[in-house]
């Protein structure tokens, strides 16, 4: 029987440096020790107040159909969050709950994309991004950045390539570059999106974890709150992953379209969980604060490791769980690398080419293990990097 293109060209299809990654788990399933700094999962689990809060509220009875829109409260509290962070006016009638962020980045992708319109993204870029784009049936077109700008994108170069698209997807702080947008990459994004007319789709799911800089929302540079659909998640501020529990923040007609495809589709997200993440966001930050200090405490010590030896390159790492390392002076592309060092030290990381040509030649560690074994695992990268560089420079 014949299915649909939408579901068959999902995924590009062919190689995309994720092997490793199987590989590694597969080991792991076998017996052995690897030491894994592949997905951006946290090392501690969501935290107890927060788990008393859903059990609460489960056994309060509130296990039945959740309000499709998501409960007044959760989209209160999200409006009142976003209006604090940004000074942009914000009410729950600009607020869908969504099962997730991966669950919003499509949502607001059928928002704005028919069936032929192009969906502009960036790469490196988190690995869903264009199959979300072709999901929604629309051509998922990339822009390059480079490792020389630090991956912050250029105005022009998106320009130049927004021909015949709607919108353009962003994400700050970076995953999987770790690189946080200043705020002249953000006014250059905003000023073509206007030119453009395009809707901008700013996935900011790592909001809370800053390391260097700050987090601008571009939902509040001039003209754009109205053009701004902003995705954001409990996911990664609380470490409540397997949760799912996400949002849109967008215009209020959007999201009154936004509630009929959640009508259609996901049909909301369970009650118990949003009254966890209301409770989880009204705690202020003190929860988030905890959450995100071990990933400051390891990029900390990162940063320590790395400018004491001069192989491997550190790409700015201003923000999220991840660091991108630049292994170019090995010769070796960051798949190779990648396999190598799961062969030779049975330590996982992702190949840059994972996520998109631009990071080439890279590798994205997760700062997902203890502080020890992480430090550990990182010298151990940086010697079998030099190692490597040694007989790459000998031999050419
Ligand atoms: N955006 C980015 C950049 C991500 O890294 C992730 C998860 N790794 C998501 C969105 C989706 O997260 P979730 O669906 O768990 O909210």
């Amino acid at each position: 029987m014949k299915l649909s293109q939408r579901i068959t060209h999902l995924t590009g299809g062919g190689s995309d440096g994720w092997d490793v990654f199987y590989r590694a788990r597969r080991m792991v399933s076998d017996g052995y020790a690897v030491v894994e700094l592949t997905i951006g999962e946290h090392d501690i689990r969501t935290d107890p107040s927060i788990l008393e809060a859903m059990d609460l509220s489960a056994r309060q009875g509130h296990t039945g159909y959740a309000m499709v829109p998501g409960t007044d409260l959760l989209r209160d509290t999200v409006a009142a969050r976003l209006q604090a962070r940004t000074g942009v006016p914000t009410t729950r009638n600009n607020v869908l709950i969504t099962p997730g962020g991966q669950s919003a980045l499509f949502a607001a992708h059928v928002a704005v994309c028919d069936p032929g319109d192009v969906g502009l993204y960036l790469d490196p870029y988190y690995a869903t991004y264009p199959g979300t784009i072709r999901g929604v049936g629309a051509e998922a077109r990339a822009i390059q950045t480079t490792a020389e700008d630090a991956f912050q994108p250029r105005a022009e170069q998106i320009d130049a390539v927004a021909d015949g698209a709607v919108s353009l997807l962003i994400n700050t702080p970076n995953n999987p570059t770790g690189v946080v947008y200043f705020r002249q990459t953000l006014k250059g994004i905003a000023k073509v999106c206007r030119k453009r007319d395009l809707w901008l789709i700013s996935d900011e799911v790592y909001d809370t974890q800053v390391w260097e800089g700050t987090h601008i929302s571009p939902r509040t540079l001039p003209e754009m709150t109205e053009r701004t659909l902003v995705v954001g998640s409990m996911s990664k501020s609380h470490a409540m992953t397997g949760s799912r529990c996400g949002w849109v923040v967008g215009p209020e007609d959007v999201i009154a379209h936004l509630i009929n495809l959640a009508t259609h589709t996901t049909y909301g997200v369970p009650g118990f969980i949003q009254d966890a993440a209301s409770f989880a966001l009204n705690a202020g930050n003190v929860l988030e604060d905890q959450i995100a200090a071990p990933f400051r405490r390891r990029r900390a010590l990162a940063v320590g490791i790395l400018s004491a030896q001069n192989t491997v390159g550190l790409v700015p790492a201003q923000g999220a769980m991840y660091l991108m390392l630049d292994i170019r002076a090995t010769g070796l592309s960051g798949e190779a690398f990648a396999n190598a060092l799961l062969d030779t030290h049975a330590i996982a990381v992702m190949p840059g080419e994972s996520f998109g040509s631009a990071a080439a030649g890279h590798i994205r560690v997760a700062m997902t293990i203890d502080d020890e074994r992480f430090g550990s695992a990182l010298s151990t990268i940086c010697e079998f990097a030099t190692e490597i560089a040694g007989r790459h420079a000998a031999a050419s």
